[in-house]
């Protein structure tokens, strides 16, 4: 990595460093196999209204179900597919599997459902990614303002003369797009004025201390005054118990996820859970 032509001393520590690269290749290799072996599929959680009755939309969340049975969740495999061009591939799927299951969460009552879908930065920041978006949704027979595509607010930030036209092309061309995991990013808030986004999420771990601890509490209250006046939607992740949940209410949270009110689950059970006659 250092380049040709050197001599390199090797201690322990780099040693170590080595082993992690060395399964990182392991497991990239590993999951270009997977892909190829069709081991990915794709489970769907309910976001809801506050009052954890209405279904408002679902997130498409990727599992990688090995040979042997094991079950891999994305954290562990994404930052390795995100080392490689399988990471474009992969999130291609994904829409891919989207627009196949969309139709029939329609067809099953769920009509105008929206789907969320996250994206990885070397799948976003791809100036192609606009118009194959919108050749697959039109190939489904997909309104684009059905999916809303979730990108962290890290990615966004940190990329964020890349990001910016693409986030408006896909506005123009009517996807919607939520910020991921905010508050763990760096937004300025005249940046984040800017931003065509109609939504943001309020990364889980805030609500851990809420209603607990005050600083949590405080943060969750301007975020939420933030997007409404702002003119966004505010989604609250990770909401586990009923305090959190009538905590978010009473500060006007209009849309929440988490345990309390759905796990991720597969599409049968989904189509199951929420079919209206
Ligand atoms: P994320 O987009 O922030 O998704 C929310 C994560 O929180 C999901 O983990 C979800 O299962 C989990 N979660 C939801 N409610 C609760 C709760 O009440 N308590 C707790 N402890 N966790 C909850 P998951 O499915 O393991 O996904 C982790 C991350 O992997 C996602 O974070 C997202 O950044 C990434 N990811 C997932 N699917 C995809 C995908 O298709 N493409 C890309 N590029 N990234 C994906
Ligand atoms: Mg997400
Ligand atoms: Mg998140
Ligand atoms: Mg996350």
């Amino acid at each position: 990595r250092n380049g040709r032509n050197r001599v390199s001393h090797y201690s322990d520590a780099q040693g170590a460093e080595q082993d992690v690269l060395a399964k990182q290749l392991i497991m990239l290799s590993e999951l270009q196999h997977g892909f190829e072996r069709g081991e990915f599929f794709l489970v769907y959680q309910p976001i809801m209204d506050a009052h954890g009755e209405a279904l408002a939309a679902v997130e498409a969340l990727i599992r990688w179900r090995k040979s042997d049975g094991t079950i891999v969740p994305p954290d562990q495999f994404i930052p390795v597919a995100e080392q490689s061009r399988l990471i474009v591939h992969l999130g291609r799927w994904v829409v891919q599997q989207v627009c196949h299951d969309l139709p029939r969460l329609h067809a099953a009552g769920m009509h105008g459902l929206k789907v969320h879908i996250n994206m990885a930065a070397p799948e976003f920041l791809d100036s192609d990614l606009p118009a194959e978006l919108m050749a697959t949704v039109r190939a489904a027979g997909i309104d684009p303002s059905s999916l809303q595509i979730e990108l962290t607010e890290n990615m966004v930030m940190s990329h964020i003369d890349t990001s910016l036209p693409i986030m408006r092309k896909l506005t123009q061309l009517g996807f919607e797009i939520s910020l991921d995991d905010f508050g763990m990013g760096y937004s300025s808030l005249s940046l984040l004025k800017t931003l065509p986004i109609a939504s943001l999420k309020i990364d889980r771990g805030f609500l851990q201390g809420v209603p607990r601890e005050r600083d949590d509490c405080a943060i969750v209250r301007t975020m939420l005054d933030l997007g409404r006046n702002m003119g966004i939607g505010v989604i609250a992740e990770g909401v586990e118990t009923d305090s959190q949940l009538g905590y978010l209410r009473q500060f006007g949270c209009t849309l929440v996820q988490g345990y309390l009110l759905g796990r991720p689950m597969p599409l049968p059970q989904l189509l199951e859970r929420y079919r209206k006659a």
